[in-house]
């Protein structure tokens, strides 16, 4: 039997390095059982403001000029949350209803970037050295960093900012999605006395906490990981100062099948891709687009391996899926396919709500969709994949790149040279041969269109949270701005 009382059920908030509770608080539900089995605080503005003051502080101090400092208090953070991977990651389970495993390695993921991100180096640029002058380009931080985070791996997601914000010497206020709020406070908590006070600040709250977060006028840069229809509003609210504004967004993520492929070797392959976390990761596959001549074969390799998907709560032992993590999302989930069965898809596997408590779903696949379904056109965001036929390369890529998102896409054929040619043409930030959702830390991780603005992953999320800052050193008085008489010609411009 799964355990949901092991933990206490009350969290505190991080502010300034201490314990900080709250007038109100906001009921946490298990997606698994559809209860509420703790409480989380509900920041108040009074608070939140302490919090940016804390920051700001923070900021202030030795902090953003010690590199070594930082150096040493990320690997600490990295060790205190290995230690803690189970302790959290259980919480990550119960809160978001990933299978435990998941939300184990979730934590250690998260101890790894701080880890990583700790030796990253991120190099000074020399861009003139010569008779006229030495110019150097460094990176200088933000400030701030007000991060807003979403529901669907949150410890991961909230060390996607906190650890590059802190390499690059800024102080961070982070606020998890309030479904998933509590593993991202135990951070905050377990963080308290490894991070000097005010460099990692931890609210919760709904969504009125980002809301103030974003035009709140002490930090510089917001870094939001969210939905696209928010993604919007953030970057509106943040424009009035000009905050420097890092969004990852959603995606509708295309995989192209080529004809050359084993359809039980690749189905195999593409089914945990987008099947993962419940379908609810931002760069999961979306939909699939198969040649008309295997379609066949490739929808049949997915539905036996939907039908032998074991699903439950995330805490027993052999789940390999578990529930969606919010009521407005089932209901969403729910809504698509069953407006998706109105516009005439079939129903290949799964396709229902499961009986019971919790807010699970069958691992659902269909066909006879088209563009102009909803659950083709929009970001499903759950277990219910639609897999479309194609009888022209052509027309797959023109469907594959036919939306406003572009996060990722992937192409998968025995030819890796024929694949990539196609992923050439994907408009998406990334373009996966063979895999998806693969990353690489060297690369950035960004999206084109309505998935993004600006990159994260190793040094581009460094730039991110960073100014550009140029040191000119003269060595004659030619190259100034102003013509500077008999000081030789000017590019002034
Ligand atoms: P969401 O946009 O509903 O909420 C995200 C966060 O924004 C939450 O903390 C929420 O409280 C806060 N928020 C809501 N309204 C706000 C406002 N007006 N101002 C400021 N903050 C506000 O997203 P979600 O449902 O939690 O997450 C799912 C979405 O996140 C999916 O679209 C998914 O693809 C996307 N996502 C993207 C990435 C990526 O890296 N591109 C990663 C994970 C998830």
């Amino acid at each position: 039997m799964s355990d949901t009382k092991t933990y206490t059920t009350t969290y505190s908030m991080t502010i300034d390095g201490q314990s900080v509770a709250t007038e109100h608080t906001i009921g946490v539900v298990n997606p698994a059982t559809g209860e509420i089995f703790a409480e989380a605080p509900e920041c108040s503005p009074e608070q939140l403001n302490q919090a940016m003051i804390a920051a700001q502080r923070a900021f202030e101090t030795d902090w953003r000029y010690d590199l070594e400092l930082r150096r040493s208090v990320m690997a600490t953070c990295a060790d205190a949350l290995d230690a803690a991977a189970e302790e959290i990651g259980r919480v990550a389970t119960m809160e978001q209803g990933m299978p435990l495993g998941a939300g184990i390695g979730s934590v250690r993921r998260a101890a790894f970037n701080f880890r990583r991100y700790a030796d990253l180096e991120v190099p000074t640029l020399v861009v003139q050295d010569d008779e006229t002058a030495l110019v150097e380009v460094s990176r200088r931080p933000l400030g701030v960093i007000a991060a807003i985070k979403p529901w669907n791996v949150p410890v991961s997601m909230a060390v996607n900012t906190i650890a590059p914000a802190f390499r690059a010497g800024n102080t961070v206020v982070v606020k998890p999605s309030p479904f998933t709020p509590l593993a991202t406070l135990m951070v905050g908590e377990l963080l308290r006395d490894v991070v000097p006070a005010g460099t990692l600040n931890v609210v919760s709250g709904g969504n009125d906490v980002g809301q103030w977060m974003t035009e709140h006028p002490i930090p510089r840069g917001v870094s939001f990981t969210g939905s696209v229809a928010t993604g919007k509003k953030v970057n509106t609210s943040a424009a009035p100062d000009l905050k420097r504004v890092l969004l990852e967004l959603g995606g509708n993520d295309a995989a192209i099948v080529l004809d050359d492929v084993d359809p039980e070797e690749v189905a195999e392959k593409l089914f945990w891709r987008a099947f993962g976390n419940a379908g609810q990761i931002c760069m999961a596959i979306k939909r699939i687009y198969v040649p008309e001549q295997i379609h066949s074969a490739v929808v049949d390799a997915l539905v036996a391996r939907a039908r032998a998907v074991t699903v439950g709560n995330g805490l027993d032992e052999g789940v390999e899926m578990g529930p969606i993590n919010n009521l407005p999302q089932y209901q969403r989930v729910r809504e698509l396919v069953a407006e998706a069965i109105g516009d005439g898809a079939v129903v290949r596997a799964g396709g229902h709500p499961i009986e019971g408590p919790g807010y699970f779903f069958e691992p659902t696949i269909l066909t006879g969709l088209a563009a102009g379904t909803r659950l083709v056109d929009e970001e499903q965001f759950g277990p219910a994949l639609p897999v479309l036929p194609y009888s022209t390369l052509e027309e797959a890529i023109e469907q594959a790149n036919g939306t406003t998102y572009g996060l990722g896409a992937s192409v998968w054929s025995s030819d890796p040279d024929r694949a990539a040619a196609v992923a050439e043409r994907l408009e998406a930030g990334t373009a996966w041969v063979n895999t998806h959702a693969a990353i690489s830390h060297g690369a950035p991780f960004a999206g084109t269109k309505w998935s993004g603005l600006g990159s994260e992953g190793g040094i581009y999320s460094v730039y991110s949270y960073t100014d550009p800052h140029v040191v000119y050193r003269a060595r004659s008085g030619a190259n100034a701005y102003l013509p500077v008489p008999g000081a030789g010609d000017s590019d002034a411009h």
